[in-house]
C-alpha cells in the first residue's frame, strides 16, 4: 500500500484528477487509496503526484511491509 488518505481529508478532490492510475476512490468517509491500482506513479512521474495537491496533507507514503 504505497500512498495512504488518513482521516484529515476533507474530501475536496483535489488529488483525483492527478491520479493517472484512478487509484483514489470515495470510501466510507473519506477518499481511499485502491492498493491495487497504486503505482507511486511509476512510468508518468517521479514521485507521487497526489501528495503535493493535498491541502491538508493527509496523504502519506508508506514502505511495503
Ligand atoms: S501515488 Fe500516483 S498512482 Fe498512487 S494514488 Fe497517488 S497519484 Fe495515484
Ligand atoms: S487532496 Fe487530500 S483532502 Fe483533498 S480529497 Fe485528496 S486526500 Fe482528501
Amino acid at each position: 500500500m504505497p500512498v495512504i488518505i488518513d482521516s484529515d481529508c476533507i474530501n475536496c478532490d483535489m488529488c483525483v484528477p492527478e491520479c493517472p492510475n484512478e487509484a483514489i476512490e470515495m470510501g466510507p468517509a473519506h477518499y481511499v487509496v485502491n492498493a491495487d491500482k497504486c503505482t507511486e506513479c511509476e512510468g508518468f512521474y517521479d514521485a507521487p503526484a497526489c501528495i503535493p495537491v493535498c491541502p491538508v496533507d493527509c496523504m502519506h507514503l508508506v514502505p511495503d511491509s
